[in-house]
């Protein structure tokens, strides 16, 4: 049966889609699974409070600091974070694992530090992963983007930008760079990738 032998051959990695802040990775993994529902999206663990309309299980995993304290010593997550010196935040490890093995395509969107935790663990796990960069058209489109997001004083801009400018200029340690000209036509980038190593059309 063809889809067998393309199912062998395929290589079937973690796809770990990563990029600057404000680059959009959100928006093009909606758009992804909007027309590619099939894909599975890895849904993080944090200690933050919910905010109006999110939902558990569905944007994040919300558990106390005990529960994330317990599950962490446990080995339960890929990798974890704390974010702006207060919440924590984690990948859960068997869930991904679990799809992975299913044979269903499996993303992780994550910044580019939490990527680098997991490019440093991957291995021991026997996780085969692709890393994929989404890169804003140009520096300047990004420096827009985190504008238009932006709510913060002067002083913290320069250091978003700073950041933003060390960030860009990793994108040559990824597997593959896809450059969100559009939502429509980054989203089919990835899918393309995805689609590769799944062996899918
Ligand atoms: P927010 O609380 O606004 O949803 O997310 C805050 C930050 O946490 C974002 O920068 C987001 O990328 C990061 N974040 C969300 N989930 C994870 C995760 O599982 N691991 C890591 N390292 N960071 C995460």
């Amino acid at each position: 049966d063809l889809g067998d032998e393309q199912g062998s051959h395929a290589r079937r990695r973690l796809v770990v889609l990563t990029g600057p802040t404000a680059v959009g990775k959100g928006t093009v993994e909606a758009r992804l699974r909007q027309v590619h529902p099939r894909v599975w999206v890895s849904v993080s663990a944090t200690t933050r409070a919910p905010r109006p309309g999110e939902r558990d299980g569905v944007n994040y995993w919300f558990m106390s600091e005990q529960e994330f304290a317990r599950r962490q010593a446990a080995g339960e997550f890929l990798e974890t974070a704390l974010v702006h010196g207060m919440s924590h935040y984690g990948t859960p490890l068997q869930p991904v694992l679990d799809h992975m093995a299913q044979g269903v395509p499996t993303i992780l969107e994550i910044d580019l530090q939490g990527a680098h935790r997991v490019r440093q663990c991957a291995e021991g796990l026997g996780l085969d992963v692709v890393y994929v960069f989404l890169a804003p058209p140009s520096f300047d489109d990004l420096i827009k983007r985190l504008d238009e997001r932006g709510t913060e004083d002067a002083q913290q801009r320069r250091k978003r930008l700073e950041t933003a400018r060390v960030e860009m200029a990793s994108q040559g340690e990824f597997d593959v760079v896809i450059v969100n000209d559009t939502v429509e036509q980054a989203a089919d980038a990835l899918w393309r990738v995805i689609a590769g190593e799944y062996g899918l059309d």
